[in-house]
């Protein structure tokens, strides 16, 4: 079913579908207020067209809220392909999606999410210039995934400052979930600065590699959630915070690259009345985003990438001391603090 609501705060939805290649995808263009929007194109097996649209308007609000917070000047969006990312890719599908994209003119800037590849992003760019995250090119900013492990590194620094008061993670034990392109870089930037490593990853090999490179001791994929640490740091999946797992997991903080780690909105609420102090997600791991935007301002700046990333420190402290002074969950605050930031920009 499709709750009609959904589309309330929308510029504007797009379908497509192309009988010649077979694409049925959604554009969702959230806000503009702040700039262009932009997002990644998801591919995924959705059953059906309702299913793939309520992923798009839900993922397009996201991305407003994230790239205010992130303090850049792009508004929010999302691009969908209902497809099988293993089966269904094909030269003419992307070339005409970014013919889709293009008919925007620029309303929408797409990029890489779930089931793509910067290969398929490079056949899209064929027909677009309103692509970024590429590895070629003269803006190309390449792999985001380090950005994003500096911006959850400092965002752990900012949760054990505000939680523990302390200055440095040396000493402390952090989980990490998830050991692949950011899960990684957040272990080694851990291990650099003296913390102790518990780590669990579906794939061997990840496991041995940090476990040989930092020294991370290895823990059962069921139990990574629930150890004895000081923080938490969900770097694989989803709604791994959810009605089964909260009351278990025994770290006072959840700091990690994960997107969409509480199941439910009211998660939230249920860590803070345990004492869990959560960093919302796409707060803490919106370094990949900026390292993405700075190929939308020209040529690519890393000293304006670093700048920004840092500035994720900032807003965690931020929205954490909001959160104990207004007695409401972190992830309420972040919402508000988003549209807050993107009333004012409309304003002005
Ligand atoms: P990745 O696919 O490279 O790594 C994910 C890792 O999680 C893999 O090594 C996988 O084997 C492991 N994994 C999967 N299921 C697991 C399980 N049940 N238990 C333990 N490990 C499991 O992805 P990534 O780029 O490192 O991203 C990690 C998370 O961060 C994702 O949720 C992603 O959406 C989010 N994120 C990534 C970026 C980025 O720049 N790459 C930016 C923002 C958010």
């Amino acid at each position: 079913m499709m709750d009609i609501n959904q589309f309330r705060d929308h510029e504007q939805v797009v379908y497509l579908h192309d009988k010649e290649t077979g694409l049925k995808a959604f554009i969702a263009v959230h806000d503009t207020t702040l700039g262009p929007s932009a997002g990644g194109c998801r591919m995924w097996k959705y059953d059906n067209e309702v299913e793939a649209l309520n992923d798009v308007l839900r993922l397009s609000r996201g991305m407003s809220y994230k790239n205010a917070v992130a303090g850049l000047k792009l508004g929010g969006g999302k691009a969908v392909i209902i497809g099988d990312s293993g089966t269904d890719k094909s030269e003419a599908l992307f070339r005409a999606f970014g013919r889709m994209v293009d008919s925007l003119g620029g309303k929408y800037i797409s990029a890489e999410d779930v089931g793509m590849t910067v290969e398929d992003l490079e056949l899209i760019a064929e027909e677009t210039p309103y692509v970024a995250g590429l590895n070629k090119g003269a803006h190309a900013s390449g792999d985001p995934s380090p950005f994003t492990a500096t911006g959850v590194f400092l965002g752990i620094k900012a949760a054990v400052k505000h939680k523990l008061g302390k200055d440095s993670v040396a000493g402390l034990t952090i989980a990490v979930q998830g050991l692949g392109h950011v899960g990684y870089h957040v272990c080694r930037q851990l291990h650099e600065a003296g913390a102790k490593l518990l780590v669990s990853d579906i794939n061997q090999d990840s496991v041995n590699r940090v476990a040989s490179d930092f020294g991370a001791e290895t823990v059962d994929l069921d139990d990574i959630l629930f150890v004895d640490a000081d923080v938490l740091s969900p770097c694989a999946l989803g709604a791994i915070i959810n009605d089964d797992t909260i009351d278990h997991i025994k770290a006072s903080i959840i700091a990690g690259a994960a997107n969409n780690q509480l199941a439910r909105d009211d998660h939230g609420q249920a860590l803070m009345d345990r004492g869990i102090l959560y960093a919302p997600d796409y707060v803490i791991n919106a370094g990949g985003i900026i390292n993405i935007a700075a190929e939308t301002r020209g040529a690519y700046d890393v000293t304006w990438v670093k700048g920004k990333v840092e500035k994720i420190y900032d807003s965690l402290t931020v929205i954490f001391e909001r959160s104990v002074s207004e007695s409401r969950p972190t992830n309420h605050i972040a919402d508000e603090l988003a549209n807050e930031i993107i009333q004012a920009a409309r304003k002005s």
